[in-house]
């Protein structure tokens, strides 16, 4: 055959196959995808014909018909949208263009049902059709383009491209029907198809050639219908097409405002984490309509950015159609559209969260670090947003809110303490905790990046400050130990001869040295003084290279632990002081270890480990 033959883009030939051969436990969901197509390409046509209605002139009811052929074997799905350029057929259909789609797929888990959810998300509808079909022809003409073009593949790493007639506008996907998948040459079938995935698609769809066609949906979009005629199954479909997605909602919110400003809202949180929801862009995927045209699903004036998980429609009445989209992102309607939405999200959120804590959970764990950003932007929904924020915490194994915190709070507590970490449970390894969790104070977890910034950005919450457990001196005294634990013994005499030498030795290393409150177990831990920048932000700002500064810490030694008794004992004695000098450099190491950082001299560490193990083994 004449035409010109080109290979998939690497990851497609892998996607691909997954595609044809696992993705899908139900096949006839290649027809949703297609059709899914087919009514996105119409939705772009009739938003460019808004400017330039030269392009959809003569033909302007936008439809999908498809066209079962028993005697050739084929299934064609046909669409009067905007069609595709040769160039577009090549990019749409053999390359994947998503950033970030080769690194993904290299970090495929092997875990079938998780790298299927993702894999999902990548934009890997159209390759569905060979699911059903060993060979797949699409015939596309572009709106406003006198040629045609086919592209033809059989699934198997390659794929053909020749000049094609089409009489008008649009695209043909025409499936070379497989043995086992005859049955969607049958009309009653492809109904069945039809209603089940696709009836809130909001165009025509028909079945048959000519007058003859029936169309077998309903043909108005989803959202201008009553939620009452809706079901948790349209919603879903809905939903998949709209997000592109392979989930299912998690949660479905579907509202109406009516009064100075008028729009519909169908929005969705979905169950899994989109796979790109930290790319840096930050930039949400709502679809915008203008009484039912569809306008452009990259409209960042819609939502802020912390709400950007959101998927789904929101139809304005008000706004012009006529306005190019550049100058959509700066209309005023559009920001209290934004407004009302936020407003509305965030409330059915917390209606949620107090209703179903469990469930709401698995919400906050995918979505959370995404919500907490609008605490660090501060805006006016920051109480909200607090209110809606849950922690892990050292005191509880469920997640607890702030109030929740409060709650539980020691009578003489008069802060909410927190410490940060890579995960919670390094976190909680911290030794800063020793002398809290001996009293019984609970201390919030923290180990999203975005922490770092918002907490010190919100200051407090309900007029009790946050504050690190590593920060300033905490007057822990005050606060009886709990049940059972002895009360902290008086420092040991030459405790604060102890720390004057420490302070001699290891002079311009630290900012201080001094006893702890904190530690119970642990000998010694650095802590960031009152006003300086949090240890774990520091160390997080020099392991992403923004900062060069060397932040000094504090060095805290525990007065009860068995190692600073003995060398507070020892300080003054004669003959001891390149011992007491090696064991100020190795308490500054471990609690550096302890911290989680590198030594700043290792070779210096080794040799006086070195010596002190040879002392103690020699026995002196
Ligand atoms: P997605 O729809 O998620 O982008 P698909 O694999 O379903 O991924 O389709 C890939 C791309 O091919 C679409 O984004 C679109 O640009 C193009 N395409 C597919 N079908 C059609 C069609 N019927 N008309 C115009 N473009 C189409
Ligand atoms: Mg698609």
């Amino acid at each position: 055959m004449q035409g010109e033959k080109m290979g998939f883009q690497a990851e497609v030939g892998r996607l691909l196959d997954i595609v044809a051969h696992a993705l899908y436990s139900d096949k006839s969901v290649f027809l949703r995808e297609l059709v899914s197509n087919a009514s996105d390409a119409c939705d772009k046509l009739r938003y460019l014909s808004l400017t330039e209605p030269d392009l959809a002139q003569g033909d302007a009811e936008f439809q999908v018909r498809l066209v079962p052929d028993k005697a050739a074997g084929t299934l064609t799905i046909s669409d009067n949208g905007i069609g595709m350029s040769r160039q577009e057929l090549i990019d749409n259909l053999g390359t994947i263009a998503r950033s970030g789609t080769a690194a993904f797929l290299k970090q495929t888990t092997g875990d079938q049902a998780k790298d299927m959810a993702l894999i999902g998300q990548f934009g890997v509808g159209f390759y569905a059709a060979f699911m059903v079909a060993d060979e797949v022809r699409v015939v596309s003409r572009r709106a406003g383009e006198a040629e045609a073009h086919e592209w033809r593949s059989d699934g198997r790493g390659e794929f053909t491209l020749a000049p094609a007639q089409r009489e008008t506008r649009g695209t043909d996907v025409i499936l070379h029907l497989k043995k086992d998948a005859a049955e969607f040459l049958e009309t009653d079938a492809l109904k069945r198809v039809v209603v089940k995935y696709s009836d809130h698609i909001a165009l025509p769809i028909l079945i048959g050639e000519g007058p003859k066609a029936e169309r077998v949906n309903a043909a108005s979009a989803l959202w201008t219908r009553p939620k009452s005629e809706i079901t948790e199954q349209q919603y879903g479909e809905f939903y998949r097409h709209v997000a592109h997605a392979f989930d299912s909602p998690w949660l479905t919110l579907h509202f109406r405002a009516e009064g100075k400003i008028e729009y519909s809202a169908l929005l969705f949180v979905p169950t899994a984490k989109p796979f790109d929801l930290f790319d840096p862009t930050r930039s949400n995927r709502l679809k915008l309509y203008v009484r039912r045209v569809f306008i452009t699903d990259h409209c960042d004036g819609l939502l802020p950015a912390w709400l950007r998980f959101l998927r789904g429609v929101i139809d304005s009445e008000d706004l012009p159609l006529n306005i190019s989209r550049e100058m959509l992102q700066h209309n005023p309607l559009l920001a209290k559209i934004r407004q009302g939405v936020v407003k509305r999200v965030l409330s059915e959120l917390q209606k949620k969260a107090d209703a179903e804590p469990e469930t709401y959970a698995d919400f906050w764990n995918q979505f959370g670090p995404v919500l907490k950003e609008g605490l660090y932007e501060q805006n006016d929904q920051g109480d909200a947003i607090l209110s809606l924020a849950r922690f892990r915490t050292t005191g509880a194994e469920t997640l607890a809110s702030l109030a929740d915190y409060v709650g539980r709070m020691k009578p003489e507590q008069d802060a909410i303490y927190y410490v940060t970490g890579e995960t919670p449970e390094a976190a909680a390894r911290s030794p800063h905790l020793e002398g809290f969790r001996a009293r019984g104070i609970e201390v919030l977890l923290l180990a999203d990046p975005i922490d770092e910034f918002w907490v010190p950005a919100v200051g407090s919450y309900k007029e009790k400050p946050f504050r690190s457990v590593t920060q300033g001196g905490i007057e822990l005294d005050r606060i009886a130990p709990a049940n059972g634990a002895a009360a902290a013994e008086p420092a040991p005499a030459g405790s604060d001869a102890l720390v004057a030498l420490l302070r001699l030795t290891l002079k311009d290393a630290v900012k201080d040295v001094r006893l702890s409150t904190r530690l119970t177990d642990s000998a010694v831990c650095l802590v960031a003084e009152e006003g300086d920048i949090d240890i774990n932000l520091a160390r997080l700002l020099k392991q992403h290279k923004r900062t060069e500064t060397d932040f000094k810490r504090v060095l805290e030694i525990n007065p009860a632990h068995a190692l600073i008794r003995a060398l507070a004992g020892r300080v003054g004695d004669k003959g001891s002081s390149d011992r007491l000098s090696d064991a100020a450099w190795l308490l500054l190491d471990q609690a550096r270890i302890l911290q989680g950082e590198p030594l700043e001299d290792p070779a210096g560490f080794a040799r006086r480990q070195s010596a002190v193990i040879e002392r103690a083994v020699a026995g002196g």
